[in-house]
């Protein structure tokens, strides 16, 4: 089965295409826990939607085709597996995309205005440029659906949570999903029997607590606001805040634009890329370093409360550009876990800057392992595309 995974933002387009080996599916419908072989066939990006040279996702499809044949030749999907952020309380399980379930995911971009608005474009250029083909939404939210509801409620009055189905959802599943499976299997763990941290790292971020294979809390909530520093948003926040800059004059629109784009790692030390952060912190920068400091703090936070959430960690795991390229930002956050008796060996955090594999970065001492496992979310939405186009 030959599957096109989509991942579509607002200015770019990653896609692969992988080749699925239907002999190691398990049940249809649902995505097996050990994981369906795949072949990564080609694997890129298209950059600067809406620029002159790639007006829209339509486009952008275009010009992947152009760059996939040129490698490839003529190419027939069997299916397209679309990332979607914001699946909401609609759906607890990866859909095949009807007219009913795009128009879903469209309302939904009032919890996700940077991301389900452009996975719904990527999924309408693919409609019109491959009519008939089946595609599926894979969602970020679904791999969260087993937290449990003391970890989902907000304290909020029950009757206004049920009329706007206000919950915490969590995002990063796809993820979450695969490095969980990667992490047990790198460490002889049953899947069932694996409780661990994951801190998923990039330029957005959140940490998950496993208990079991399964997520048991999430510091994304409601929307991807909630929880770590980000690239550009700022992670917990208290409400009050919000109110006082609304009373200030601060109109909603503005306040989406502050949380979404200007604050996190980019507020904090002007940039939101963790390389030149890191460059300016060592050469005495005390804004990069201050940045450096408040989202490693937060993370280390979270790590020690999610290590009670899963009842007690096996493993930590780092992942995604942030976790799995910069030492620097796993020495800060772990040189914090000390009390806990999780210890990085300082060589192997400094050499695996770029792992191809999943590496082991803890010292012999640590009480429980620091594993660094490079993230493909593209293997968890191929599986899930193959598993409900099989399953129809
Ligand atoms: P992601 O959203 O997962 O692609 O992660 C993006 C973040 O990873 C940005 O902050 C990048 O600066 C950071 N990143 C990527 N490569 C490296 C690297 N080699 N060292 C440090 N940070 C990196």
């Amino acid at each position: 089965m030959l599957i096109l995974v989509i991942n579509s933002g607002s200015s770019s387009l990653k896609y692969q295409v992988r080749r699925m080996d239907p002999d190691s599916a398990g049940t249809a419908g649902e995505v097996p826990a050990a994981g369906i072989r795949s072949e990564v066939l080609a694997d890129g990006s298209i950059e600067e939607i809406g620029e002159r040279e790639v007006g829209d996702h339509g486009q952008a499809l275009d010009a992947m085709v152009e760059q996939l044949e040129a490698g490839l030749g003529r190419v027939e999907f069997d299916a397209v597996g679309h990332r979607v952020v914001h699946g909401g309380t609609h759906f607890d399980c990866h859909q095949l995309i009807d007219d009913d379930v795009l128009r879903t995911i469209d309302e939904l971009a009032a919890l996700a205005p940077l991301h389900n608005p452009p996975n719904a474009e990527g999924i309408r250029a693919a409609g019109r440029k491959w009519p008939g083909l089946p595609q599926v939404a894979v969602f970020d939210t679904v791999f969260h659906r087993t937290l449990p509801e003391h970890a989902w409620r907000y304290a909020l009055p029950a009757e206004l949570q049920e009329r706007h189905g206000l919950r915490r959802f969590g995002f990063h599943g796809s993820s979450f999903e695969y490095v969980t499976r990667e992490a047990a299997r790198l460490l002889g763990t049953p899947l069932e029997k694996f409780d661990a941290v994951i801190a998923h790292v990039g330029n957005g971020a959140s940490a998950t607590a496993i208990s079991g294979g399964r997520s048991v809390d999430t510091s994304m909530g409601f929307t991807p606001l909630e929880g770590l520093v980000m690239g550009t948003r700022p992670g917990d926040l208290d409400p009050g805040l919000l109110l006082y800059l609304q009373q200030q004059g601060y109109g909603a629109d503005r306040l989406q634009e502050l949380l979404n784009r200007d604050s996190g790692l980019k507020g904090l030390a002007g940039s939101n890329d963790m390389r030149s952060i890191v460059k300016a912190a060592g050469e005495g920068d005390s804004r990069a370093d201050m940045a450096l400091a408040v989202a490693s703090y937060r993370l280390a936070k979270y790590i020690g409360a999610y290590h009670v959430a899963c009842g007690g960690a096996d493993a930590l795991v780092f992942t995604a550009g942030i976790g799995e390229h910069s030492a620097e930002f796993r020495r800060r956050t772990v040189d914090r876990l000390d009390m806990l008796g999780v210890r990085l060996d300082a060589d192997a955090n400094a050499a695996a800057e770029d792992p191809q594999e999943p590496c082991t970065i803890s010292a012999a001492e640590s009480v429980i392992p620091v594993l660094v496992v490079p993230t493909e979310e593209e293997q968890i939405i191929a599986e899930a595309t193959a598993a409900v186009v099989t399953s129809r």
